[in-house]
């Protein structure tokens, strides 16, 4: 059985969060610090620790994932104005928690895609 995670706790209800949404295939929820008005993360349920991990077998609920965030900026209000989706993969992308998720901000202008680094 593959390791829980932090964010498949979220999912099951044994860590606290501020959930959105959640159905039998994904769960999204507030970021705990949160770098727009709007910083929801959407993760599939099942753990799938990074993109490098995905497979054709996960196809669906990835597309899934596009669906549910369309779904949620525009309950948000920020559809319209524009947001952005994001997933980091491995240390070069600074990924965190080794839960596959996509990054919904919005609520301001987001800027440049890729900060320069300093
Ligand atoms: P990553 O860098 O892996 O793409 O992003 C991980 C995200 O998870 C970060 O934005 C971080 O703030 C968020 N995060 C980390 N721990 C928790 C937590 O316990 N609860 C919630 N809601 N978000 C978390």
């Amino acid at each position: 059985m593959t390791e829980e995670t932090l964010f498949s706790k979220i999912a099951t209800g044994e860590i606290p969060a501020d959930i959105v949404f959640q159905d039998d295939r994904v769960t999204a929820f507030r970021d705990i610090n949160p770098q727009a008005p709007t910083h929801l993360l959407i993760i599939p349920n099942k753990i799938i620790p990074t993109v490098n991990d995905i497979t054709p077998q996960d196809e669906a609920v990835l597309g899934h994932m596009f669906i549910v965030a369309k779904k949620l900026a525009s309950l948000e209000g920020i559809a319209e104005d524009g947001y952005r989706l994001l997933v980091n993969c491995g240390p070069h992308a600074n990924q965190e928690v080794f839960h596959l998720h996509m990054h919904l901000f919005g609520g301001r202008p987001l800027g440049w895609m890729v900060k320069p680094v300093e």
